[in-house]
């Protein structure tokens, strides 16, 4: 029974104000920014989650996921959840008790991986590289020839590190030479950087909505193969997870249309916004403007004396990874820019905490004015905290970089 002096029983409404977030610049890890056409679309009114006119749209977020991808997948849904919903969707699926997934282990997210596939039953092994590096064609090869596993898994853009994995298709092939299945985390890359789920062979790919889609995140992208997904249909157990089982799943997003769970409407409508603004400005294009706006960004942080962590070769154009100079205390630098320029950029994680500095090129975010602001913030900030590094030479190196 609540008693007079239980909080629960009365609220006083007025110590609760009316919803005003700040206004911030988001460079970080994600979520980025998000287009006004995308909160637009979510600010108009639901209809059912089996309504025709809501059906129509399912297929549409479909057939335009398939265009991001660069997949002719029939199974392409966007997962009820984040990135993480959708990443345990693919693991929870594919690896079955006493499969073998092979994981790496350059980053946060590869553990992120491991543990999902442990949790589904799994026997974990890993293939090695350190973090800021990415994986080697031929110690994949020699891990999957060692370890025979039933899964692989790699992370195309590893945002914890800011590199981006090249080689896809030959990782891809060691891990086929061996009759394993692929399951790539493209969280940070699609609709950023390069990404082609057929013409590289990747069995399943997930992905999130808030990085380089500019999209809230609630409604996450998931590809898999005909072969995939025979292998989650055949299971002999169910999956883990009711809600996350793809095989109930297909009854919503497959012919039938059949209730499972309410389909998250409002981000279904922002993900269809978000993935027409993907089609109208074109793929290739979309990946070339990240390319170029990072690029930017990046002249601008070596032009003040900053060094990028990656090398150029793994660059990571959605994240930009920045060492933190000598005698800098990261999370200082992090919460002055909030302060004093209501901007948004991430400190380092697990090997690399206290080390870079984590700045996000994506989306909506990746616009010339963005690159030139948080280059000149973080310069600001940084000299007034007693980095010697060249403000100014930053800012000319980004102009520069822009106007080639
Ligand atoms: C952000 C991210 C995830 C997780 O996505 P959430 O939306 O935070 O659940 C997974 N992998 C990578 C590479 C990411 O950057």
């Amino acid at each position: 029974m609540p008693t007079a002096d239980d909080s629960s029983e009365s609220v006083d409404v007025s110590t609760i104000s009316e919803l005003t977030p700040p206004d911030r610049t988001l460079m970080g890890p994600g979520p980025s920014e998000v287009h006004p056409r995308v909160l637009q679309a979510m600010s108009t009114p639901l209809v059912g989650h089996l309504d025709p006119s809501f059906v129509e749209i399912m297929d549409e977020v479909q057939e335009l996921l398939r265009y991001t991808f660069r997949t002719d997948n029939q199974w392409t849904i966007p997962v009820s959840g984040t990135g993480s919903a959708a990443m345990e969707a693919a693991i929870g699926n594919l690896v079955e008790p006493g499969d073998t997934m092979l994981v790496p282990t350059n980053g946060y997210f590869g553990g992120r991986m491991a543990s999902m596939a442990r949790r589904a039953g799994g026997e974990v092994v890993e293939v090695d590289a350190p973090w800021g590096e990415p994986l080697e064609p031929a110690t994949v090869s020699d891990a999957v020839a060692e370890h025979e596993p039933d899964v692989f898994g790699f992370v195309h853009a590893e945002t914890s590190t800011g590199v981006l994995q090249p080689n896809v298709p030959e990782l891809t092939a060691a891990a086929h030479d061996h009759d394993a299945l692929v399951i790539a985390d493209t969280v940070t890359s699609i609709g950023g950087v390069e990404l082609r789920v057929d013409e590289w062979d990747i069995d399943v790919a997930y992905a999130g909505p808030q990085k380089c889609l500019s999209c809230p995140p609630g409604a996450s992208p998931l590809t898999l193969s005909d072969e995939a997904m025979e292998k989650v249909l055949s299971r002999e157990e169910d999956p883990r997870s009711w809600y996350l089982d793809l095989s109930l799943l297909e009854g919503y997003w497959g012919d039938e249309r059949a209730y499972h769970h309410t389909a998250p409407i409002t981000n279904v409508y922002a993900i269809r916004e978000a993935l027409r603004l993907v089609a109208e400005e074109g793929i290739e294009e979309r990946w070339a403007r990240h390319e170029r706006l990072a690029g930017a960004l990046k002249a601008g942080v070596e032009g003040m004396g900053l060094e990028m962590n990656a090398p150029d070769e793994f660059w990571l154009p959605s994240l930009n990874a920045v060492r933190v100079p000598d005698g800098i205390d990261d999370g200082e630098v992090c919460s002055e820019l909030i302060e004093r320029y209501d901007l948004e950029i991430a400190s380092g994680l697990g090997d690399l905490e206290g080390e870079i500095f984590r700045i996000g090129c994506m989306g909506y975010s990746a616009r010339p004015e963005n690159v030139i602001y948080v280059v000149t913030a973080l310069g600001d900030v940084l000299e007034s905290l007693g980095a010697s590094v060249d403000t100014g030479a930053g800012v000319s190196a980004v102009r520069r970089a822009l106007s080639e």
